[in-house]
């Protein structure tokens, strides 16, 4: 793998290659000492032109726990608020011999720009463009269904005829459109449910099921159901007449939590509007799956980077998926 750009030309083997080498890593990080060498002498840096918290602390740990050398370059107090493009930004942080770049965006594309314009020979990692894709993110909520559902027998499994609902803000959400492709891919059936307003205009080449009713999405009892946060951030207009009126028919209330059946998960990928989209007692409790949605995600990122930067086919000695890393030396090495 070069790049990790979006999940909509990520294949099946690929993504279960992911998903089953952050397996290997979740077991290296039950141990006390957590820390990898595999990726020591290498430079991941974080490039952020938009907020995030914990994308960036996640990437920052999956690549130190790796022994990478990681530089976080916010956009904000930078030259890039004095108005560098991402041309220069991209030829400096080449100058300084990056071998992953993180990119977080608000324009959809900018990875993919960076990836094949040229100006570096990096790695690129999508931590989020726009409303376009947020791949890790989804390959961390695969991760997590999978595990939930299929736990210690989840290895080299897909999630054929896992059933999955998507609710919210699916308009301005890259998280839901990486979910709709990665589970499509991996086998698992998708519907989404959300106001008319929120859903994008042309989802007719989506693998997926529209609906507008959550109560009826919550009688069905999917496997997991995903709230999404609304992004006010992105909205230009008013999407639904109140918070209120948001959360009455599209927020999982504690009456709907109360009607959906055990087995179903819930999930979000935060931060969570707690009260509009999502009540307490769902966020909190043991079906939420919100906490190990954060656990996973520094495997799933361990796992990313080092597909991308150890190579297809790593020296013996270093390839985690064959070794389970404790040998002395490498014991050694991870003091
Ligand atoms: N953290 C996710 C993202 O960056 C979801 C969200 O912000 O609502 O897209």
């Amino acid at each position: 793998m070069r790049h990790l750009l979006d999940t909509r030309t990520l294949d099946r083997a690929d993504a279960l290659r992911i998903l089953d080498v952050a397996e290997d890593m979740a077991g290296t990080q039950r141990r006390e000492v957590k820390k990898l060498p595999t990726l020591r002498g290498k430079t991941v840096v974080n490039l952020f032109f938009e907020d995030s918290t914990r994308t960036r602390i996640s990437f920052e740990a999956a690549a130190k726990r790796l022994s990478a050398d990681v530089i976080n370059f916010s956009a904000k107090g930078s030259s890039v608020s004095k108005g560098e493009s991402l041309q220069d930004t991209a030829q400096t942080l080449q100058a300084m011999a990056a071998d992953a770049v993180v990119i977080r965006h608000g324009a959809s594309g900018a990875p993919r720009t960076l990836a094949t314009s040229g100006w570096i020979s990096a790695g690129v990692l999508n931590a989020g463009d726009g409303t376009h894709e947020h791949p890790t993110q989804a390959l961390l909520d695969a991760y997590t269904i999978r595990k939930r559902r299929f736990g210690d027998a989840s290895r080299g499994r897909d999630l054929s005829g896992v059933r999955v609902t998507i609710v919210g803000d699916i308009l301005h959400s890259r998280v839901a459109r990486s979910n709709v492709w990665l589970l499509h891919t991996l086998g698992a059936k998708v519907a989404l449910v959300a106001p008319p307003t929120l859903v994008p205009q042309d989802v007719s080449g989506w693998p997926v099921q529209v609906g507008y009713d959550l109560d009826e999405a919550v009688a069905d009892g999917p496997d997991a159901l995903m709230m999404l946060r609304i992004q006010a951030e992105r909205m230009n207009a008013a999407y639904f007449p109140t918070e209120r009126e948001y959360s009455r028919h599209w927020g999982l209330t504690p009456e709907r939590f109360a009607a959906l059946p055990e087995s179903t998960m819930v999930m979000h990928p935060g931060p969570m509007n707690r009260g509009l989209e999502i009540c307490a007692q769902a966020a909190d409790s043991p079906r939420s799956t919100v906490l190990d949605q954060v656990t996973n995600g520094v495997s799933v990122r361990m796992a990313a980077l080092y597909l991308l930067l150890a190579g297809e086919r790593p020296a013996p000695a270093d390839d985690p998926a064959t070794n389970d890393a404790t040998t002395p030396n490498q014991k050694e090495d991870a003091r």
